[in-house]
């Protein structure tokens, strides 16, 4: 009962990369940088296990950014020549690589990052990829013309790594989709297609994470735009239960998200944000106990697994950890309060 784990990255080590920067600067080229991608892993996994939690992850250390990390490896795409696009309908500018051919994976993606988390931990593991709709929010397009031919032709990349990966031994597999809290119609209309494409002949459990984004001060304001109750969810929760996706991750603690809402998740296991990743302060676990709470007024017991709203990665070091500690602490004392 009440499980834990991260919705996916931490920050990494200032010997690894730039700290406190979404987009960071690697701190060493070639095979050192390999070796250091490899002991960030290692170190993150021992913090994970020592904190306490019990899923698994890679903190994706080896990935520079959540979206990008994929695409380095797509033949297609020219990283060459970025332009300047708006993404998440606006919200920011991010330099951006175009898609200018046929997509085609070069190869394995993130085999040696998942056979090294295989190799490291008994718990179970779970691992991240980008979801198809928010690659296509995240690259320029000048080949497809079509923001759905364009997702489905990466929902098809996506299954031939999540399937390799469930070879590797990895128990479940989460695509992020924030780009679902900002098109909702589309989401519900071609999104979670797209995303059970990507998901296709899994038989490892299969998440999705939604969120409002990382602490960045850009999403921040964007919040403050969305009123007293953000109902984003309302409209996506219905497609996702209707879907073959098993897990969702939602936002919960200081979000102004209706508890209720996750009631429309009935048949789903779900993934409570109790863990605020805009925040330095760290809960207490009495916080995440609460919240645990609030949720089970709508979420069963035995389909509740505690998580963080989003992920750490732009985090201090020391910040991350304490927060880590406080989400196994917090479902720990859940488990005293609400257990039967
Ligand atoms: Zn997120």
């Amino acid at each position: 009962m009440f499980h834990t784990a991260i919705a996916g990255s931490l920050p990494k080590p200032a010997w690894l990369a730039e700290t406190g920067k979404l987009w960071p600067k690697w701190q060493a080229e070639g095979e050192a940088l390999a070796r250091a991608k490899a002991d960030a892993t290692l170190l993150w996994v021992k913090l994970q296990e020592d904190a306490g939690l019990d899923v698994i992850g890679d903190g994706e250390q080896s990935r520079q950014h959540f979206v990008h990390g994929f695409l380095e490896q797509v033949e297609g795409i020219d990283f060459d020549h970025k332009v300047e696009m708006g993404i998440r309908n606006d919200r920011y500018k991010a330099m951006v690589p175009q898609v200018v051919a046929p997509l085609r994976l070069k190869g394995r993606v993130h085999a040696t990052e998942a056979r090294l988390l295989r190799a490291h931990t008994q718990h179970k593991i779970k691992f991240t990829l980008p979801g198809p709709m928010t690659i296509v929010d995240t690259v320029a397009d000048r080949h497809y013309g079509d923001r759905v031919a364009m997702a489905f032709a990466f929902a098809e990349l996506l299954n031939q790594e999540a399937l390799a990966l469930q070879a590797d031994g990895v128990d479940i597999i989460q695509f992020d989709e924030p780009a679902f809290n900002v098109y909702m119609a589309e989401a519900a209309d071609w999104g979670v297609k797209a995303l059970e494409r990507a998901a296709q002949g899994l038989t490892c459990k299969t998440a999705v994470h939604i969120c409002y984004g990382y602490g960045i001060s850009a999403n921040i304001d964007w919040k403050k735009t969305l009123g007293d109750q953000w109902r984003q969810y309302e409209q996506v929760f219905p497609a996702l239960a209707a879907s073959r996706i098993d897990q969702v991750s939602l936002e919960c603690i200081h979000s102004q998200v209706p508890a209720e809402l996750m009631a429309l998740l009935a048949g789903k296991d779900v993934m409570v944000g109790v863990i605020d990743v805009a925040s330095d302060q760290v809960e207490t676990p009495e916080e995440v106990a609460d919240t645990i709470g609030r949720a089970l007024q709508f979420v069963p017991h035995h389909r509740l697994i505690a998580c963080t709203n989003c992920g750490l990665a732009p985090m201090q070091r020391g910040v991350a950890e304490a927060k880590l500690r406080a989400l196994a602490d917090g479902a720990a004392l859940a488990r005293q309060r609400f257990g039967a």
